[in-house]
């Protein structure tokens, strides 16, 4: 099922009661989820993900905009009959009832010609338990399953009506670390078995990236960027963008740009043709630093920490706004720790210009690197 959101904005009263400015939790989103995708709604804590998932769903109502199931205007349908299922972080199962009955409850509210014989609503509980493979769980009461499992029965919940849209609100949020990854793989498999067109919701950079087809990335509202995550990734639209994806994050300067050339201090590290001069952040990913020897940027070394693959290097550098420079290179490469100043090239397609002021992307063309 493809999901339109058209102009989708919603406006809160401000809470603060002498300012009487609103709060826009979402403003004008539009944007068409492919049918059958799994979409990552990504950004800090208060950025609108909750709500635009609410407003999908029903729970909420947009101040303005329309949301459209492939040719369906359901903006004004109550969530009950948009064909949804929801989960939330918080699993919100019935404790009084078993894994069986908990899964059951959905289609037992199901009235007139959708009303299913008690046979036909066990074989649905029983293959949407096998899906999320709790088939063995089906007489346990939530209190007696682990968080993950707690949280696959809560999806087994919202997939047993088979829904034309699933919703997910940060549901990985309350799984300790090694559950988390393995529930996560398995929202993908299940997502890419049942094809059911979903949003996922998270605050975890590397959540989204790591399972979805596309990531919109939000900030105060508005939607800053969307793409396939790599394309995100190698393309930062903003600063914010850049900052917001990759671990360990994007190492940030002050730098600028004279004759085309980019300077970080009085090191000038990169030819930049097509960027005019003017002061700028300058944007280095971790992987975006060589060491060599006559490397035109020199920073003070600090430490180097051997993660098994790689290393990285810690060191520092008076234009860095990050209180370090972090880079990653191979673990051959050896780096004598007891030299005082670490120096690298850059590798052009790692290094990203941005507008002092706007904090947009500058294009540049680089040279090979050499
Ligand atoms: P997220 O899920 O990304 O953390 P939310 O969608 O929950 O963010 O919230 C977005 C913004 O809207 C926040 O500033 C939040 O305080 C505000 N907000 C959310 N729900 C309400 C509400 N019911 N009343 C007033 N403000 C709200
Ligand atoms: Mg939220």
């Amino acid at each position: 099922m493809e999901v339109v959101l058209q102009n989708l904005t919603k406006k809160f009263p401000g809470r603060d009661k002498k300012k009487h400015e609103d709060v826009i939790a979402v403003n004008d989103f539009n944007f068409t989820i492919p049918d059958g995708k799994l979409i990552g709604l990504l950004g800090p804590s208060g950025c609108g993900k909750s709500t635009t998932l609410n407003l999908i769903s029903g729970l909420q109502k947009p101040t303005a905009g329309k949301i459209f199931f492939g040719d369906d205007d359901v903006t004004d349908l109550p969530p009950e009959n948009r064909g949804i299922g929801l989960v939330f972080q918080n699993y919100a199962l019935y404790p009084h009832l078993t894994v069986k009955q908990n899964i059951l409850f959905p289609l037992q509210n199901l009235k007139g010609k959708d009303k299913l014989t008690k046979e036909e609503m066990l074989e649905k509980a029983l293959a949407v338990a096998k899906l999320v493979q709790i088939d063995e769980l089906m007489d346990r009461k939530p209190g007696e399953l682990s968080g993950g499992q707690q949280q696959r029965v809560a999806i087994a919940r919202a997939l047993v009506k088979m829904p034309r849209v699933l919703l997910l609100d940060e549901p990985l949020s309350n799984l300790d670390a090694r559950l988390r990854l393995q529930t996560r793989e398995e929202i993908r498999r299940i997502q890419r078995e049942t094809k059911i067109t979903t949003i996922f919701v998270t605050h975890d950079q590397e959540e989204a990236m790591s399972i979805s087809d596309l990531i919109v990335v939000m900030k105060d509202g508005v939607v800053h960027q969307i793409g396939k995550p790599q394309e995100v990734y190698d393309n930062p639209v903003n600063l914010f963008v850049a900052k917001f994806l990759g671990t360990p994050p994007i190492n940030v300067f002050s730098g600028r740009v004279k004759d085309q050339e980019l300077y970080i201090g009085e090191d000038a590290v990169l030819k930049v043709m097509g960027a005019s001069d003017q002061e700028v952040y300058v944007g280095i990913r971790p992987e975006g630093f060589r060491l060599k020897e006559d490397g035109p940027l020199c920073c003070e070394l600090r430490g180097v920490e051997v993660m098994g693959r790689d290393s990285s290097v810690i060191s520092g550098n008076k234009a860095s706004l990050n209180p370090a420079v972090r880079s990653i290179i191979s673990a051959d490469s050896r780096v004598n720790t007891a030299q005082k100043e670490v120096r690298f090239s850059l590798v052009p397609q790692k290094v990203f210009l941005f507008h002092k002021k706007t904090e947009k992307r500058i294009d540049f063309e680089a040279e090979e690197e050499q």
